[in-house]
């Protein structure tokens, strides 16, 4: 009765999404889940912050309606009510997590509400109870890493210093939050508090914000987090936490800055609790995989957040279904230089494929064309006018290499590059296709006319 042909430990975006396509494809499946239904994601990562980022932004546009002509009668000053606004979070992740618990059921899966222990390759144990599969796919996810600064620790244990899951309980608004770290969950959060108003500081390590990305989604972002209030601080050395005072060095003289709520958000390591007796093989903080999401056990699969260098949810979903299809027969490589990667914010950061820095690194013959959202009609009706859409093709034929977009909906906006790319298309396409006007679309076609010579709505004195 307990044996099944594919059990997946943990029910975040890799494991469940990928759970679902093999009872559809008519596996018998079971699915052990500790805590979330719907893993981080649903419950305490995408979908919780994109909540409160809407209540942010909302706040930031009637806070800006008199530039666009709409006067509130008296003056009246909004304010935020912290108890509605978390509620509405909340039900948000209620209503999507209870239906990943139907959606279950509905597909015949066997639910474990429990802890699960991987005894070897083919069993596990929960409940007391001992279950048996052909393949083992772990999608356990993953949890905040604490880079090794003295007093670190101690503070997060007394609760002084918070991690993301603990931003999003947080029981009331701070007055000044510092934030430790510099990527994309950073900003998120700095974007959503400050427009609250709440009193923002970033402390990062590297020279901006965003290290990773391409450089002119770094330059933007940060000149933007920066007209908007929020104070960041590059180049910093971590020193000392002490309660909610971090120490920190910057151009050899120590400073401090002290917030009354501080968060980390300094990268996230494999969850491995339960799997201690297959002894995979690692990979620094993840499992280690190969181009199947094979662990170093027969028959045990690793996906997602655990063994990703993307730790992305889409990344665990797309995953969860290449390891599939080598449990089928039918291996498959997903290219990673085809995952696209959003910042969420106002505006938002999207990019696909090779930075212009990495394409140098590789010493590919390139074009680069740029088109500023500044010149795009919708961005300017919108009020969307601090963004850049940037393409990189190959010199000769024209390849899409990259596209890095800041700009209002370059979440939606990087979607189109993906499927050029993902289709193998080229600038001269793009540049022949009839995109809708007004759209923030154009600024793609735009950018491809650069790349084929002739730019359109661009100044150049000839
Ligand atoms: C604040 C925040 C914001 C984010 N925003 C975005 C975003 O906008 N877009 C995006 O793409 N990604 C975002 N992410 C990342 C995204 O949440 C993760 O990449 C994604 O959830 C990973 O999916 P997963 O299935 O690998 O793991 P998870 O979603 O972490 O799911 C793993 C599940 O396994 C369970 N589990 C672990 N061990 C066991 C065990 N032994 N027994 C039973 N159950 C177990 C856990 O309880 C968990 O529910 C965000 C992350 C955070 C923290």
């Amino acid at each position: 009765m307990n044996k099944f042909d594919i059990a997946f430990v943990g029910a975040g975006p890799g494991g469940y999404v990928t759970a679902i396509k093999a009872a559809e494809l008519g596996y018998k499946v079971v699915i052990f889940e500790k805590e979330y239904i719907g893993g981080v994601c649903l419950n305490v990562g995408c979908i919780p912050t994109k909540a409160l980022l809407k209540s942010a932004h909302l706040l930031s546009e009637i806070n800006e309606a008199e530039s666009f002509g709409i006067k509130l009668a008296d003056k009246l000053e909004p304010t935020v009510d912290w108890q509605v606004l978390m509620a509405r979070k909340d039900d948000i992740v209620e209503k999507l997590t209870s239906n990943v618990k139907i959606l279950l059921r509905n597909k015949g899966i066997t639910l474990v509400e429990a802890f699960a222990e991987i005894l070897d390759a083919k069993r596990i144990k929960a409940n007391d109870t001992v279950y048996e599969a052909k393949n083992i796919i772990l999608a356990m996810g993953s949890s905040p890493s604490f880079p090794n600064v003295k007093g670190l620790q101690e503070a997060f244990q007394a609760k002084d210093v918070v991690c993301s899951t603990g931003m999003l309980s947080l029981k009331a608004q701070p007055k000044k939050l510092l934030v430790i770290g510099g990527g994309v969950i950073a900003l998120e959060f700095a974007t959503i508090f400050n427009a609250l108003g709440t009193d923002v500081t970033i402390l990062q390590r590297s020279k901006t914000i965003l290290s990773g990305m391409d450089k002119d989604v770094r330059k933007t972002m940060q000149r933007v987090a920066v007209k908007a209030g929020i104070n960041v601080i590059t180049d910093t050395k971590l020193l000392e936490v002490q309660g909610k005072t971090v120490k920190f060095e910057k151009g050899g003289k120590v400073l401090e800055e002290t917030g009354d709520v501080v968060l980390v958000s300094m990268g996230r390591s494999a969850n491995t609790k339960g799997i201690e007796a297959l002894n995979l093989e690692m990979n620094k903080n993840s499992v280690k995989v190969d181009e199947y999401y094979q662990t170093s056990l027969a028959g045990v699969y690793a996906i997602g957040d655990m063994s990703s260098p993307i730790k992305l949810a889409h990344m665990a979903s797309a995953e969860g279904f290449a390891a599939l299809d080598h449990i089928m027969g039918k291996p498959r490589i997903i290219n990673y230089d085809r995952v696209p990667a959003c910042v969420y914010g106002f505006p938002e950061a999207a990019s696909i494929g090779l930075t212009e820095e990495q394409v140098k690194e590789k010493g590919i013959e390139y074009k680069v064309a740029k088109f500023r959202a500044m010149a795009n009609g919708k961005s300017l009706a919108s009020g969307d006018t601090d963004g850049v859409l940037k393409i990189i093709t190959d010199e000769k034929i024209g390849e899409i290499l990259g596209v890095h977009i800041v700009g209002g909906v370059a979440t939606d906006l990087i979607s189109q590059a993906l499927m050029v790319m993902e289709l193998e298309g080229t600038a001269h396409e793009i540049a022949n296709a009839v995109f809708p006007h007004p759209t923030n679309s154009e600024m793609l076609a735009e950018a491809a006319h650069i790349i084929e010579g002739y730019p359109i709505h661009v100044s150049v004195k000839k």
